[in-house]
């Protein structure tokens, strides 16, 4: 190693660390072959996840092996490091690392790039940590459709109506695209499913989505959100806005309109706030707790610190006053200038802005269903549904990844999707504990 490189640290493997380190192997591929520039990546997992394919891996239309990207295999110029970052210590140009197996141990940077993303936003409500999950990881993703086909097992297999009740009512809190899109695949799903089952049909099946404001899926405009609500109520499923989840101590669901029932899945998407990393060190908070960022994508007021994702508080210069919405149409764009910046910066180079129109959104509300609207251009249902799928074809990173998620599409206009919970893979030594005790 050679002790003069320049050392740059990026804290996080997600859409920001991975697409800001693909675009610095090619940039700086002389200086990572001389060793004049090492990257280190730090981050719990081995793969960046792309975060709009969880909604299909949740209902079995995509393999969760395909929604990943493996980040040693893309990122060869980069040492991977599995862990947490804890503290930024700026000053000193130092980070505190806690792999995930081991001593916590310091690393030295020369430059710092804070990609750590966002973790779920809760609300101090009785029984929410112990009953409900959230939406943001692979790991969950699965554990929900284990859970809901789980589910339907139970209620098939058990006699009792209360039990049968409680299994069979499904509660997604939050009208984000990850609640609404998880909430639309999921009862997918379970419809599909229920075809298999004698004693458990979709009139068995309560699905209910919270919302505390007036409208769901911002992303695709009040109009086009409106028209949602209308195509999920009518597939049965109870949208309530203007209502709030009050209490689900031990899964029995309290709601501010009054409702009161049991259930055995709650699903949490209200909201995101920065990884809890900003808050240790010495870093520049804004308002809302993200890391004060310029519209260069630099920490303001520091040198060699720059941030760009749900972490960081980037001025959107096209929307004078406001910040840029934490999003991967974003994340994706604000790596690409944060590496060049980068680039420009070590050449002693002027930097540049970030500067994007947020262009709309699209969304799968289920097979051959979905919404979006784009540039203006607005979709209803499969047209809708065609060009979320083809937008995210495009977009999911690497050909490798891109070819697996069509091999899995066209697999599935052939047979059926798989509706079978694997619910054990969550508790795999209990059969030979039962075993060993016996
Ligand atoms: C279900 C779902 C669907 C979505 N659909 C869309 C969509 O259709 N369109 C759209 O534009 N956006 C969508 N989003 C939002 C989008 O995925 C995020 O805005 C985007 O992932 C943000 O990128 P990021 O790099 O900032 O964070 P992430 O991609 O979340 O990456 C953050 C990374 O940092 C790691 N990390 C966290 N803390 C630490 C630490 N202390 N040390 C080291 N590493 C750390 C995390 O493990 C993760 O790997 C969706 C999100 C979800 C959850």
């Amino acid at each position: 190693m050679n002790r003069n490189s320049k050392h740059i640290v990026v804290v996080g493997g997600g859409y920001v660390g991975l697409y800001t380190v693909l675009r610095l192997q090619r940039t700086l591929r002389r200086e990572l072959r001389e060793g004049s520039v090492r990257i280190t990546v730090l981050t719990p997992e081995s793969h960046m996840t792309y975060q709009p394919f969880l909604p299909e891996a949740a209902a079995g239309n995509l393999s969760p092996r395909h929604v990943v990207v493996p980040l040693r295999r893309v990122l060869p110029k980069a040492t991977i490091l599995n862990g947490k970052a804890t503290k930024i210590d700026h000053a000193a140009k130092r980070v505190c690392f806690e792999p995930n197996v081991g001593a916590p141990y310091e690393l030295d940077y020369d430059i710092v790039v804070m990609a750590a993303g966002s973790v779920s936003r809760t609300l101090p409500i009785p029984g929410l940590a112990d009953a409900a999950i959230g939406f943001k990881t692979v790991g969950e993703a699965i554990a929900l459709r284990n859970r809901v086909l789980g589910l339907l097992d139970r209620a098939e297999s058990s006699g009792d109506e209360a039990l049968r009740r409680r299994a069979l009512t499904f509660v997604v809190v939050g009208g984000g695209f990850a609640g609404i899109e998880a909430l639309a695949e999921l009862e997918d799903m379970a419809l599909d499913a229920a075809r298999y089952y004698h004693d458990v049909r979709r009139e068995d099946m309560r699905w209910v989505l919270v919302e505390a404001t007036d409208r769901i899926l911002p992303e695709v405009g009040p109009e086009m959100g409106m028209w949602t609500a209308e195509q999920l109520r009518e597939r049965g499923i109870e949208v309530k806005m203007k209502t709030r989840l009050e209490s689900c101590e031990g899964g029995l669901v309290t709601l501010s309109d009054g409702d009161e029932f049991e259930s055995a899945t709650i699903v949490w998407t209200a909201g995101v706030k920065p990884s809890p990393v900003v808050n240790a060190g010495d870093l520049p908070l804004d308002e809302r707790g993200r890391i004060k960022t310029s519209t260069r994508l630099t920490v303001v007021g520091v040198q060699d610190a720059f941030a760009a994702g749900d972490v960081a508080g980037v001025p959107d210069m096209t929307n004078p006053g406001q910040y840029c919405a934490p999003n991967a149409q974003h994340a994706v764009r604000q790596a690409k200038v944060l590496a060049d910046n980068i680039t420009r910066r070590l050449r002693g180079q002027e930097m540049v802005d970030y500067r994007h129109r947020y262009v709309g959104s699209v969304a799968g509300l289920g097979l051959y269903k979905g919404v979006a609207n784009v540039y203006g251009v607005k979709l209803r249902g499969l047209p809708a549904w065609f060009m979320h799928r083809t937008y995210h074809l495009s977009r999911v990173p690497t050909l490798n990844r891109k070819v697996r998620v069509m091999a899995d599409w066209t697999l599935a206009l052939f047979f059926k999707r798989e509706t079978v919970s694997l619910g054990e893979i969550e508790a795999p030594r209990e059969e030979f504990r039962a075993a060993a005790t016996a």
